[in-house]
């Protein structure tokens, strides 16, 4: 394997989907490695974390990662409890997430393992870990990686990276409503004066421009795509993108490669298969040279 690498060790939204229908995408909740010769970033630390700390306990070189949390909803933090590294001294784990300091991110990260919900609380974890606190400016490095920040579109505060590294760049962004002030105003449009509709005309356009400032430059980006147009009718403003709206936001911004992520687990594989195919329709009938694929559970993905 390159020594620069990106893999998918779990590819769900919401909830895991351990069902014999779903294994063919993957049936862990969002956790996605960044690895750069002995420098690990992971991105959230959803169930497909358990798996990715049972590989790392089988070497002996690397005894040291930096997880970031796009925000603590169960599906992103749930692999944490279970996850062997932090309970074995000799690791040292450095976690970064919202919140205006350092000890906001341990009192949610332990949240979730506290009696009754867990036998073992973060006390147990062996390991030392590291809460970092916010830096300036949104951005920080970590080995040779460079990672920033910003707000996104999903109930409480969650963020969307950006990480830069072997000349590339990376975003991250699990959980995001595509387009969502546009679809909000769609809804009320008829209703209010031509004055107002002017007002919404302009807050839409500022709204979708920084949309895509957001996404713009992007070697690859992995996003929330989680429902279907039918399901995205009674899902609105839960926070998550139809997946139409998320490849052509991409074509908009010039992204290069996109990884349709965050799958709903209601979907099995047939289903995702046809959610892949019309997304592979719509970049063809807009004959754009976005380049998308569906985010699979082992996928890897070469940064050399
Ligand atoms: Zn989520
Ligand atoms: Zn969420």
């Amino acid at each position: 394997m390159s020594n620069a690498y990106l893999r998918f060790w779990g590819v769900r939204g919401s909830h895991s989907a351990p069902f014999a229908s779903h294994l063919g995408i993957g049936g862990n909740t969002s956790c996605v490695e960044i690895r750069v010769d002995d420098h690990i970033l992971l991105c959230d630390a959803g169930t497909g974390l358990i798996n990715f700390g049972n590989e790392m306990m089988k070497q002996k070189d690397i005894r040291e990662m930096l997880i970031i949390l796009t925000h603590y909803h169960w599906d992103h933090i749930c692999g944490l409890p279970f996850f062997v590294p932090a309970f074995v001294p000799d690791w040292n784990i450095s976690i970064f997430g919202p919140g205006i300091k350092a000890a906001n991110i341990e009192e949610y990260v332990s949240a979730q393992m506290k009696a009754p919900f867990f036998p073992v609380g973060t006390e147990t974890w062996l390991a030392k870990i590291n809460y970092l606190p916010p830096p300036q400016e949104h951005c920080f490095s970590y080995g040779p990686m460079n990672i920033s920040y910003d707000n996104v579109h999903h109930p409480g505060i969650t963020y969307g990276y950006r990480i830069q590294v072997r000349g590339k760049t990376i975003l991250y962004i699990s959980d995001n409503e595509c387009l969502y002030l546009d679809k909000s105003i769609k809804l009320k449009y008829g209703e209010v004066s031509p004055e107002e509709q002017v007002l919404y005309d302009r807050m839409n356009k500022e709204e979708y421009a920084s949309e895509i400032k957001l996404i713009q430059g992007a070697d690859i980006l992995i996003h929330d795509a989680q429902y279907t147009p039918e399901d995205y009718q009674k899902k609105r403003g839960w926070g998550h993108s139809c997946f139409i709206d998320t490849v052509n936001t991409a074509i908009d911004a010039g992204v290069k490669e996109l990884y349709l992520y965050h799958h709903d687990p209601n979907y099995d594989d047939r289903e995702m298969d046809s959610i892949y195919q019309h997304a592979k329709d719509i970049i063809k009938q807009r004959k754009a040279s976005l380049i998308c694929h569906l985010a699979v559970e082992g996928m890897i993905i070469d940064l050399e």
